[in-house]
């Protein structure tokens, strides 16, 4: 099933405020040219970030919520880590407002070594615990190859979902209310559906490896729909701090590698060879995106930079060509296939993630209901 866009060819555009262009199909600008995703912003997620003074009573508020529900138990909050800067800074953050968080690190495979040594200086000297879940490395392979074969745009989905999926797991089981995510909106606003659909869409996770995968999935987290959408949220909180102050990834860097022995490994997500693959060349390459764009257009909404400078960024290349061919070999190793098979994904003809059966609908009903629900019973 084709959707509209993909039938006309576009007159390129690109927006007048951020970088955001017609690479995102289903893009829209009003009549200043202006793009849906800088107007989403506004109206969707700037009623709920505030980095400022009104962040500083709400973030007091959070955190004194999390110490009075965690008195007497173990850990208050639970925290994911990554290795990157977001959920490091948070880490770091944490600790310094008195919390108790139990960290977990989920190893899906790509780790660099200097993701893991971060994880390691942060909770050495943060004095966290540390719970690291590893993912069964021929499960994890499988989903991603049977993400590559599917032909869909966001092949971070195993990995996402694996992530989330253990985290929101381990909580679980340890009767722990809150998660404090990393994500935000300073760095992180701005993202187009087609480009990375929801990670959290069990049914198009199983259904892509029921029609590509090669072995069964035993111990591969997953979470299932009533379990996302329904039990885990009346269980659990997820908390996003970092909405509630003034959050510059330079500063936090700075602050990690000062305080911390953080090392920075270069571009957003570029913490693993992986995703330097796949958001330097692979989504690109197949698709025409450029996930930077996103990146530098959330950070100009956010007034961290220009868009003059956001449009140098994107100048420089993406890739060299030694860079490339290394991390192709190392890519195509990893995952058990040939150079070869690796660059024939590639040109292999492109679908989409409704192409295959999802829950996009059912969470678009079951949200709907739930909303109107809470009307009947006044709790709006
Ligand atoms: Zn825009």
């Amino acid at each position: 099933m084709a959707r509209d866009w993909e039938q006309i060819q576009r007159t390129y555009q690109i927006c007048t405020r951020c970088v955001m262009d017609t690479t995102d199909p289903e893009i829209a600008f009003d009549h200043d040219g202006i793009c849906n995703h800088c107007t989403e912003v506004e109206t969707r997620f700037k009623p709920r970030w505030f980095p400022d003074e009104r962040g500083v009573g709400l973030l007091g508020q959070m955190i004194e919520e999390v110490r009075a529900n965690g008195k007497g138990k173990r850990y208050d909050s639970i925290i994911g880590l990554s290795g990157g800067v977001d959920s490091a800074y948070l880490a770091v953050k944490v600790a310094e407002w008195g919390l108790r968080p139990l960290a977990v690190h989920v190893d899906a495979g790509w780790n660099s070594e200097i993701a893991v040594k971060n994880i390691d200086q942060i909770v050495t000297r943060v004095g966290l615990d540390l719970h690291t879940h590893v993912v069964d490395w021929d499960e994890m392979r499988d989903v991603q190859l049977a993400f590559m074969r599917s032909n869909v745009a966001n092949l971070d989905v195993p990995q996402d979902h694996a992530f989330f999926a253990a985290l929101y797991n381990y909580a679980s089981a340890n009767d722990i209310r809150y998660v404090i995510s990393g994500s935000n909106y300073a760095t992180e606003s701005i993202l187009p559906v087609s480009w990375g659909y929801d990670a959290m869409d069990a049914r198009h996770l199983r259904t892509i490896h029921e029609r590509f995968g090669t072995i069964p999935l035993k111990t591969f987290p997953v979470v299932d729909f009533l379990k996302y959408h329904y039990t885990y949220p009346k269980k659990m909180t997820v908390l996003r701090p970092l909405n509630l102050m003034p959050y510059r990834k330079d500063d936090a860097i700075a602050y990690l590698e000062k305080n911390y022995g953080f090392r920075y490994y270069g571009g957003k997500h570029y913490e693993s060879r992986w995703t330097r693959f796949y958001e330097g060349y692979f989504l690109p390459a197949k698709f025409g995106y450029d996930k930077r764009k996103a990146h530098l257009s959330s950070m100009i909404v956010a007034g961290e930079i220009t868009r003059d400078q956001a449009l140098k960024e994107l100048e420089k290349a993406l890739y060299t060509d030694n860079e490339l061919q290394e991390d192709k070999a190392f890519v195509a190793k990893k995952l058990g296939i040939t150079v070869a098979e690796l660059d024939d994904l590639v040109v292999q003809p492109r679908r989409y993630y409704w192409d295959y059966p999802n829950n996009e609908a059912r969470a678009r009903r079951f949200h709907a209901l739930h909303a109107s629900l809470q009307r009947v019973v006044g709790r709006f």
